[in-house]
């Protein structure tokens, strides 16, 4: 589904990621952490194409295509689903409007009618029930006065509402409670399916505690130093990075 291959990518000048390899497939969960400042939001922002973050060298193909040559909007209406791709507040629009358009665009892209009145509201009573949204939150600004959780929720519905094939979460913010990763979470679970993947970066041990990640990997100085399952995320929580970091930095 998506294969990184040697991703180098700078900001201003600085070299961030140096040589990012990962194999995604089909129905698997990756989880990447690491420390601050590995690079973590910089893969996602590279995945996203935003154009602060220069690809110097290396490729990415997402179902087949090459990722890297496709503008950031049609990466989504391909099935790419980046949880901070979507505003932060639009005053004056509602999570439900917002929602509609970014579906029939996508529909439009992939030569579909748009979703007619009553299959939307289907689609929104069965999407609201998965992943227990209020009707209230959806007509209200998106965004706008929204709680932490509330933010989430309205993040992991609209990922519902977009069915995506790969679905990167990167969970940054360090406000973030206990209900709000939990949130994250059920979401996941709840949209898990054989033909959709997730790439879950984290700064939380504690999101794993309610997610069973595939494949668990640690991004340090821009590279992934070491990949395992998610016993590797239990290691972590044990030992913290350093039993990793030490031996990269002495090879170094
Ligand atoms: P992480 O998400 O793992 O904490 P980041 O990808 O946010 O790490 O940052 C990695 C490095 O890149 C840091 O040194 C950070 O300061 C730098 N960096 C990231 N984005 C920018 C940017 N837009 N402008 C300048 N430096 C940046
Ligand atoms: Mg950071
Ligand atoms: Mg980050």
């Amino acid at each position: 589904m998506l294969s990184i291959k040697n991703i180098h990518a700078r900001v201003e000048d600085k070299e961030i990621l140096r040589g990012i390899n990962l194999e995604i497939k089909a129905g698997e969960v990756h989880a990447i952490m690491g420390p601050n400042g590995s690079g973590k939001s910089t893969l996602s922002s590279v995945l996203a194409g935003r154009e602060e973050y220069e690809v110097t060298e290396g490729s990415v193909a997402f179902l087949g295509k090459d990722l890297l040559d496709l503008a950031p909007e049609d990466r989504a209406r391909e099935g790419l689903f980046l949880a901070f791709q979507y505003p932060v507040e639009i005053p004056g629009v509602s999570t439900t409007n917002f929602v509609k358009a970014a579906v029939n665009e996508k529909r439009k892209y992939n030569g579909e009618e748009p979703l007619d009145a009553v299959s939307f509201l289907k689609l929104m009573k069965e999407k609201m029930a998965m992943v227990e949204i209020d009707q209230s939150l959806l007509s209200r600004s998106i965004n706008e006065g929204f709680s932490g959780g509330e933010k989430k929720r309205n993040e992991v519905f609209q990922m519902a509402m977009l069915e995506p094939k790969l679905a990167i979460l990167d969970e940054t913010d360090s406000g973030l409670d206990i209900d709000a990763l939990r949130i994250v979470a059920n979401g996941i679970n709840e949209l898990r399916r054989p033909d959709r993947a997730f790439l879950v970066i984290t700064h939380y041990q504690r999101l794993l505690d309610y997610i069973q990640p595939d494949f668990v990997h640690v991004l340090y100085k821009g590279r992934i130093v070491k990949s395992g399952t998610k016993e590797l995320a239990l290691e972590l929580e044990e030992k913290g990075y350093d039993f990793i970091t030490e031996q990269i930095d002495l090879a170094a």
